[in-house]
């Protein structure tokens, strides 16, 4: 199969091996129809087992690691999952993208255009980030790490109140005096310390920076809006299911490709064959020059 080389992508947080050793430097592929087509069908947007999933699936080497796949994907930061996210998104639809917000305003409720550009979301950061965030409690010393694929998948297991999930969250990034916590020895902080972890977090992250802020055109209030990459991508694929559908017909009904063959193809490869049919078609020269 003639598939177009992966790109090379730098995460921003890496995965760290037992030995301390960072990995950052991947290779992403382009999604294939398969992929396309399972997150159209993900409802808002894929759990974070499916994100996984189709991760481990466009991530080729990573570092010193030959390949990757769902648990190793599982482990890699929300924020380098959504990095790479950014990038898979980038490469189907381009970097730019306009949001639409309305205005929260009483009696406002005017919609603003909110152009923003990916690459600028999450810019790439050529130093190494720390594998945890240290932070000095009266309790003792805390280390905090970023939260992971893993992390949200039990979460997304995770029964209770909103406030008793982010306990748990909470309980699985923190250790303080290299003691493991539970969900009510965190709560058990006090609210000063638990503050203090936090801010560390924000403050140290690696992560891209999702949140965006616009002015509303009609009254100058602030909105503010937090991007899903992988949401945004379920959608724009959703948007695009019909297209796909037409793409495996043509190219099944002229070339006599399965339908497994055909969606195992990325996009640009389904858009190249779709120009030289319609080239062969309308009696045009298959490659420029030629009779
Ligand atoms: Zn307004």
């Amino acid at each position: 199969m003639l598939l177009d080389p992966p790109i090379p992508v730098l995460l921003p947080h890496g995965l760290f091996d037992e030995d301390g050793r960072c990995h950052r430097q991947g290779e992403l592929r382009a999604l294939t129809g398969r992929e396309e087509w399972s997150l159209a069908q993900a409802g808002e947007r894929p759990g974070p087992r499916a994100v996984s999933e189709l991760l481990a699936a466009c991530l080729g080497r990573l570092g010193d690691y030959p390949r990757v796949d769902a648990s190793l994907a599982a482990c890699l930061t929300r924020g380098d999952r959504h990095h790479l996210a950014l990038h898979l998104r980038a490469r189907l639809y381009g970097d730019r993208l306009t949001l639409v917000a309305r205005c929260p305003a009483p009696g406002c409720e005017a919609v603003a255009d909110v152009d923003v550009r990916l690459s600028a979301l999450s810019p790439e950061r050529p130093l190494d980030a720390p594998e945890v965030l240290t932070v000095a409690l009266p309790e003792g010393t805390a280390e905090v790490r970023e939260p992971t694929g893993e992390d949200d998948a039990v979460l997304a297991d995770a029964q209770g109140s909103r406030a008793e999930r982010a306990a748990l969250l909470w309980s699985r990034l923190v250790v303080v005096d290299g003691r493991a916590l539970t969900p009510s020895s965190w709560l058990g902080l006090p609210a000063r310390s638990r503050h203090a972890v936090a801010l560390a977090l924000a403050d140290g992250t690696s992560a891209p920076d999702l949140g965006l802020l616009a002015r509303c055109p009609k009254c100058s209030a602030w909105l503010e809006l937090e991007l899903d990459p992988f949401a945004l991508l379920t959608r724009e694929l959703r948007g695009g299911a019909a297209r796909l559908e037409t793409e495996v017909h043509v190219l099944a009904f002229h070339y006599h490709w399965s339908e497994a063959d055909i969606l195992a193809l990325p996009r640009a490869r389904r858009w190249r064959y779709l120009e030289l049919l319609r080239n062969e078609l309308e009696g045009r020269p298959l490659v420029d020059g030629w009779s």
